[in-house]
């Protein structure tokens, strides 16, 4: 077997961590449930001889190298919550790469190690830096998940405005529910974490979500695999 090594510094590297299979649904914004939520921490891994950081150390390209020997890059540690620096670097690696869908997610994470933290208004912040990244999305998924960080960094009006957008779209019954879910949050001016579960109609008004059977993207595939 060939020894992984760190794209930047070729110095060994682990394999990837690999999360276990949620066994509890994931949040409105798709963080998935435990026992996979609270192995977060493991999700990026940062190299010990040049501070790369990266779900796959092995993987970075080496035009990676300029971004973590950057000013930038290393003064992370010293501006940002601790427990989100792995998520910020990884973030700065994939938007210096040009890959902005890969940076939202990694600053999402960030939010989510700030929430684990209690550092809520760091967590605002990060979601509304992946907010801005995901303006001019047309996924369903992507979308949807963009109005609950909205909800939750407390970007209330933009929220509304977000919802009335996605509703325009026409999507489907599902993600019908859900708008209609978070627009009585919005109202309510909930910022909470809530379940996607919560957002659904009951299996007994709409036994085909429960069996799964309108799950043809991988947004409610994943949703629903058992
Ligand atoms: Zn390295």
């Amino acid at each position: 077997m060939t020894q992984l090594v760190c794209g930047v510094c070729a110095r060994p590297c682990r394999a990837a961590f690999r999360a276990p299979q949620p066994e509890i649904a994931p949040d409105l914004d798709m963080r998935p449930g435990e026992p996979a939520r609270s192995t977060l921490r493991n999700w990026i891994q940062v190299c010990p001889s040049c501070g790369a950081a990266a779900p796959a150390l092995a993987d970075l390209p080496a035009s990676a190298e300029p971004v973590v020997k950057s000013d930038e890059y290393r003064l992370l540690s010293t501006t940002a919550l601790e427990e989100t620096v792995p998520f910020r670097r990884w973030a700065l690696i994939c938007e210096r790469l040009g890959d902005r869908a890969q940076q939202a997610e990694a600053l999402l994470q960030a939010a989510w190690a700030a929430d684990d933290a209690a550092a809520m208004t760091e967590a605002a912040a990060l979601r509304g830096a992946a907010v801005a990244l995901w303006a001019d999305t047309v996924d369903i998924e992507t979308g949807l998940r963009r109005l609950d960080a909205m909800r939750r960094a407390g970007m209330f009006a933009a929220a509304e405005a977000w919802a009335d957008e996605l509703t325009a779209r026409e999507p489907d019954e599902l993600a019908r529910a859900i708008i209609g879910f978070q627009r009585a949050r919005i109202a309510g001016r909930d910022i909470g974490r809530h379940l996607i579960g919560s957002a659904l109609p009951p299996p007994a008004r709409a036994p085909h979500v429960s069996h799964g059977k309108r799950a043809t993207t991988g947004f409610w595939s994943r949703l629903f695999r058992k």
